[in-house]
């Protein structure tokens, strides 16, 4: 069976992941999709939870394997990608998949799936908040973070293109509005 796809994207630092991990508790229906990077875990990350981390070699090999529905450098020397086994074993248990990815990424899977996908862009209030929230992770070097501002100043412009923009100014009313706006495309259709 084919199920829906669910697509969070924003820079790193808007709230997607928090917002993700909010409606995984709400929907038991929905599933994570597991991305596979190359970058090493961050602090209390998890192997075959959080991402498959992996070595930029296996990475390369999968991609000349085409097991990749999509994937990306998404920073410099850094590929990010999702699997089509990972979409394929959660349908196949009936499960709806949710992803947590970066704005090209989920504008391509926009593409290849249609109206079997909602694709919800996360608003953060301004670039000068996002900053603030990536650098008060703490987990970044300068250099990554100055990486992830350029980034995120150019992601912003991308917010038109998606079906739903989720402006994340508080973080509980973002929660509520994820809730109603998954639980209306989970009933449709
Ligand atoms: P982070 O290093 O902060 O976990 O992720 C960096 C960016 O890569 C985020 O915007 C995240 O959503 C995105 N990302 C995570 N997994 C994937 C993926 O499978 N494909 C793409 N294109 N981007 C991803």
């Amino acid at each position: 069976m084919q199920g829906k796809l669910i697509i969070f994207s924003a820079p790193s630092g808007a709230g997607k992941t928090t917002i993700v991990k909010h409606l995984l508790k709400k929907f038991p229906q929905l599933s994570f999709s597991i991305s596979a990077t190359t970058r090493e875990a961050r602090g209390a990350e998890k192997n075959n939870e959080d991402y498959y981390f992996i070595s930029k070699e296996d990475f390369l090999h999968k991609v000349a394997h085409q097991e990749f529905v999509e994937f990306e450098e998404v920073y410099n020397g850094t590929f990010y990608g999702t699997l089509r086994s990972e979409i394929e074993r959660m349908w196949n248990e009936g499960r709806h998949v949710i992803f947590d990815i970066d704005v090209e990424g989920g504008l391509r899977l926009k593409r290849k799936y249609e109206n079997d996908a909602l694709a919800i862009f996360v608003q953060p209030p301004s670039l000068d908040v996002l900053k603030e929230r990536l650098a008060g992770r703490g987990t970044d070097s300068e250099e990554k973070l100055q990486e992830r501002y350029i980034k995120a100043e150019k992601e912003l412009k991308y917010a038109d293109k998606f079906d739903i923009i989720l402006k994340n100014y508080d973080l509980e009313i973002a929660c509520k509005e994820a809730e109603k706006l998954v639980g209306d495309f989970l009933a449709s259709r």
